[in-house]
């Protein structure tokens, strides 16, 4: 092991959100002179004001802090003292290059992004680590992203430290709290750290069992087998994809050709160095350390996390495990409000994947929204942050459709498979053999007294419970669900049946064949195709009552009467007479503030404007959202 390696500790803090990451990272900062706190907000302001305003943050640059152990490790000392030449004159090098001494040690601390829409960039940055600080809120105790980070960070071999933040809160059960973390990960008494990362006490003895409790990186320093894993990449305009990586064996100079392993792409380096948070080029890195590599590529989707960095001409080398390619789970339609922002649309789309390599989009065509593009996320919080992002730094003004997911369908013709995303796309049931739908495994905490609730909102939603165990007071839901069922409201639901104390936490689990139906309307007895709705066959009938009472509500008047019917396979399944005004309708995914809801009315006014006429009906904007949503 090159000497220098045994300085590192590659690190990570964990928690539920708001359990105090953010705040213990600038506790880290100061402790270590790293930067001042206040301008790494500023940074952090710049870099993307929609997670900073909603407290949650995507991912900041992993940073490398320089910290002076308090209690120098005598062992570390003499082995450096006894290193051969050649190492020694690394180790000068190295304390040039980053101006540190034998009792220094470098901090790698890396983010992880909060969310649990995000769990496979997790993932990868926990794999980046050999450590993880468990932080958990001394009020709240082990919440459900507690426990899911915690096991992302056991499976990736993670050595835990699991701390208690918020000591200088009033009133606190600290020994329950504590039972509760030995109970559930086996830790014992001892190692439970508490701190104040609001005012700073306890903050030294946890930098200090970060060093002593963090294994530094293993791994071979040597010319050959180089393996970088990418645990997360941006666009940079000069530098082109930047990598953030973690060299895991071997080392990078500027001189070599390199490759990505999942998909061949050669490129040369156009630059090396690590994250202060800002960018310092270095000559080399080696084995341990975390840093970046600006590729000059164009292209970030080339630049997959969980992929590895190897040298192009190598290949003998093997790409280290868990790279996964990216998968949306759920699919929205993006409108320009005005038809001829289209290329502007797809323009403003262009250069938001430079920012965002995950978002999969490809055109669509509704007879009333225009031209627009269907767009895959890794979830709902994450569609919501894209049309946010795209509005405010594109200055656009979008008309999204209610979230759907993938279903598969197996045609009778040679049981070929294919994947629907939308009504429109429906095939004749006549040639469908079988539907299926996506599932999830879903994960949620709670404390025992809203159980009912919880339970009862969970059956509604079709889900299957699997097993309850228990955290100290909390309680462990594990239920088999469908997404469908958790992008419907789901998680306002939720929250409401809980008074805000139960979380969740999810995985796609798989397809399960369900029987999956197209829902037809009609008005004045034509079939107004982009109306139609995919549903289960069990929840039509159900469906197809509230569609028609919802169309009544807001189906402009016409100037005879209208039958309002709703139709499975040519059955009608509800049905009701347009007599009825108009109301507004400020649905939208979930939350919402005053200005947003201002906002949705006036899009709703210029789509009153946009009127089609189907046989003798004339209909608005505002009524196909109302279904559509
Ligand atoms: P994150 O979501 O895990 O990054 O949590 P934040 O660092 O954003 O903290 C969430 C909230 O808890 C903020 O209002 C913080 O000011 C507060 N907070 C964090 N640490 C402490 C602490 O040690 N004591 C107290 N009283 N509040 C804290
Ligand atoms: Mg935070």
């Amino acid at each position: 092991m090159n000497p220098y390696q045994s300085t590192i500790r590659n690190f990570c803090v964990i928690s539920h959100i708001d359990h105090g990451k953010t705040t213990l990272t600038d506790r880290f900062l100061e402790a270590t002179h790293t930067f001042p706190s206040s301008k790494y907000k500023e940074r952090l302001l710049d870099s993307n004001p929609i997670e900073q305003e909603r407290g949650i943050t995507i991912k900041l640059a992993p940073v490398r802090m320089i910290y002076q152990a308090q209690n120098p490790n005598i062992e570390i000392r003499n082995k450096l003292q006894i290193q051969n030449s050649k190492e020694q004159n690394n180790l000068e090098f190295r304390a040039s290059n980053f101006g540190f001494s034998n009792s220094e040690y470098i901090l790698n601390l890396i983010d992880t992004p909060g969310h649990v829409d995000f769990s496979y960039e997790v993932s990868r940055s926990l794999a980046a680590c050999e450590g993880a600080v468990l932080l958990v809120d001394a009020a709240q105790g082990i919440q459900a992203q507690t426990m899911a980070n915690a096991n992302l960070a056991l499976e990736n071999h993670l050595e835990l430290i699991p701390v208690i933040n918020k000591i200088d809160l009033p009133n606190l059960n600290l020994d329950s709290i504590s039972q509760q973390l030995q109970a559930t990960f086996g830790f014992t008494k001892k190692e439970i750290l508490f701190v104040s990362a609001k005012t700073g006490t306890g903050v030294p003895e946890l930098l200090e069992a970060v060093i002593n409790r963090v294994p530094a990186p293993s791994g071979a320093s040597g010319e050959v087998g180089l393996q970088a894993l990418i645990f997360n990449s941006f666009y940079h305009s000069h530098h082109g994809v930047i990598a953030y990586v973690r060299l895991v064996n071997g080392r990078i100079n500027h001189r070599q050709g390199l490759k990505f392993f999942s998909n061949q792409i050669i490129f040369k380096p156009i630059n090396l160095g690590y994250f202060t948070p800002e960018l310092k080029p270095v000559d080399s890195l080696t084995c341990g350390e975390v840093g970046f590599i600006a590729t000059g590529l164009k292209d970030i989707s080339l630049c997959r996390v969980g992929d590895t960095i190897v040298v192009s001409d190598d290949v003998s080398v093997k790409s280290l495990p868990g790279y996964q390619e990216p998968q949306p789970v759920v699919y929205l339609d993006f409108y320009p409000l005005e038809n001829n922002d289209f290329i502007k649309l797809k323009n403003s789309l262009e250069k938001f994947r430079l920012t965002d390599s995950s978002l999969v989009c490809s055109p669509v065509n509704s007879s009333v929204l225009g031209s627009g593009f269907k767009i895959g996320f890794q979830g709902l919080l994450h569609a919501e942050i894209v049309q946010e992002r795209l509005e405010r730094e594109f200055d656009l003004e979008l008309i999204t459709t209610s979230p759907s997911v993938e279903y598969q369908l197996e045609l009778k013709k040679k049981s070929q498979t294919i994947s629907v995303f939308s009504p429109a796309d429906w095939p004749d049931p006549a040639l469908i053999n079988q539907t299926s739908e996506p599932f999830i495994n879903l994960t949620i905490f709670n404390p025992l007294k809203y159980l009912g609730g919880i339970m009862d909102l969970c059956q509604d939603h079709r889900a299957k419970l699997i097993s309850q165990e228990f955290y100290g007071q909390q309680l462990k839901l594990t239920y088999f669900m469908p997404l469908q069922e958790l992008i419907s409201g789901f998680f306002d639901q939720l929250k409401s049946v809980s008074s805000g104390f139960a979380s969740l936490n999810w995985q796609f689990a798989g397809f399960v064949p369900n029987q999956i139906v197209k829902l037809e309307v009609l008005l004045n007895r034509q079939i107004i195709e982009p109306l139609s709705v995919l549903t289960i066959r069990s929840a039509a009938q159900k469906l197809a009552l509230k569609l028609v009472k919802k169309l009544k509500a807001v189906l402009p008047r016409q100037q005879f009467e209208v039958p309002i019917q709703v139709a499975l396979g040519g059955q009608v399944l509800a049905r009701e007479t347009l007599k009825a005004y108009r109301k507004d309708v400020t649905a939208k995914l979930y939350g919402g503030d005053e200005t947003r809801k201002m906002k949705l009315l006036e899009k709703q006014k210029k789509g009153k404007k946009r009127l089609k006429t189907f046989g003798r009906v004339a209909l608005d904007q505002e009524t196909f959202l109302a279904v559509i949503r």
